[in-house]
């Protein structure tokens, strides 16, 4: 039987459209583990493009922990939390992520993801003011999307702007005349993840205690990378005590899966009870659970992996810019290698791929049209021999390509 029509024609419309402006973004596969030299579509390659920061990926204390749990519970939970599917793994898990980061209390989430668009609608509401930066993560973004609460932008990293719309906020009140805001939230992320650069969290928290603000740091790129061993924004700037909330991934750093939301008890109790995905998605196998608790574990017990990372980000960053690159405000692992223009960046990562260095490209609508780059984060698990060869890779194709002077 024909079709007389297509209906979803407009789709292969909307496809050409983003291949002719150089945005179609073809999916790479990789046939062999996550790890410092990987096999990417049939070619090994040096791999400078995953958030396995610590290489705790394929780390075999983890592999084992991961096992030892399919053998006792099998590899699915079977339920969402709140019917049967909280297993004794995922409790554990939350009560040593909550010693790890210090606080009262944790949950967990199927992704950093969930964990936003989870918890931002559900502690906000008509009632309330978001103060968001400017670059926050999408999921930030979908969770203030999902909230009925109005919501401010400030400049990216601007206290003194958000300490002027805070202040203005408190002083004037709800727009519809009925009082004060119930609760003014500031959300940012802890480092930026297209930028690599750091929120200035003191005087985000300075500014938010001075009109009683809440202040919600989403620490996914930080968590595992800033701290001691790995313990986030918070830790790093020694401002325990004075951050409401924290959110974590245990998909980046901890090498396995999942969101978490460090707080107090209230906010783990409320968020069982309201927050969408814990209640009406499946919780984690139990296999990633028992993965994430060996995972602090091994953060806390190898602690030279966090010291390579952060010797290796400075050596790779000294190194670009030497050669010429303009890797932005970068201050973490994330490194961005700024091109400008998205066909310029896409050829750049292409021709990179032939030398053997993975580094994708990254281009509207995850950074502005102008700020095509490429996004690299350096993992410990890179050796120096590694980082040698691709910084030759990007010497020589930097060069060729008109990037950098020869
Ligand atoms: N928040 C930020 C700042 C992120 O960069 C990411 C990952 N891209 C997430 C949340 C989502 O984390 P996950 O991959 O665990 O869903």
């Amino acid at each position: 039987m024909t079709r007389a029509r297509n209906p979803l024609a407009f789709i292969d419309a909307e496809l050409d459209d983003l291949k002719a402006k150089h945005l179609y973004r073809p999916l790479r596969v990789m046939s062999a583990a996550q790890g410092p030299v990987t096999v990417v579509d049939g070619r090994e390659v040096i791999s400078l493009s995953s958030n396995d920061y610590l290489g705790l990926t394929h780390h075999p204390r983890l592999r084992d922990a991961a096992l030892q749990a399919i053998g006792e519970f099998g590899v699915g939970s079977g339920a969402v939390r709140t019917i049967a599917g909280t297993m004794a793994e995922h409790e554990q898990l939350e009560a040593d992520l909550a010693v790890f980061k210090s606080v009262e209390a944790v949950l967990t989430f199927q992704s950093g993801f969930t964990a936003n668009t989870g918890v931002i609608p559900t502690i906000t509401g008509e009632a309330d003011l978001i103060v968001s930066d400017a670059l926050n993560h999408a999921s930030i973004i979908d969770g203030m999307r999902l909230s009925k609460a109005p919501r401010k932008v400030f400049p990216h990293r601007d206290v003194a702007a958000l300490r002027e719309i805070l202040h203005d906020a408190a002083s004037k009140g709800r727009p519809d005349g009925a009082g004060p805001y119930r609760l003014i939230l500031v959300v940012t992320d802890g480092v930026f993840s297209m930028d690599g650069d750091i929120a200035p969290l003191p005087g985000i928290v300075e500014a938010a205690e001075e009109v009683g603000a809440a202040v919600y740091v989403d620490d996914a790129h930080a968590s595992g990378v800033l701290g001691r061993n790995g313990r986030g924004s918070v830790d790093h700037f020694g401002l325990h005590g004075r951050v409401d909330i924290q959110v974590g991934t245990m998909s980046k750093a901890m090498g396995v899966l999942g969101g978490y939301v460090a707080g107090s008890q209230a906010l783990r109790d409320i968020l069982v009870q309201r927050a969408r995905p814990f209640l009406f998605s499946t919780s984690h196998p139990p296999a990633d659970a028992a993965a994430c608790r060996e995972a602090i574990r091994v953060m806390d017990d190898e602690p030279w992996r966090i010291e390579r990372l952060w010797a290796s980000t400075k050596r790779f960053k000294a190194e670009l810019t030497r050669l010429g690159f303009d890797t932005g405000r970068s201050e973490t692992p994330i490194t961005p290698i700024i091109v400008g223009d998205s066909e310029a960046a896409i050829r750049f990562s292409g021709r990179l791929f032939e030398e053997g260095v993975f580094a994708t490209s990254v281009v509207f609508p995850t950074v502005a049209l102008d700020q095509a780059r490429l996004r690299t984060i350096v993992t410990a698990a890179l050796t120096d021999e590694h980082l040698d060869r691709a910084l030759a890779a990007f010497a020589k194709v930097g060069s060729e390509l008109g990037i950098i002077q020869a």
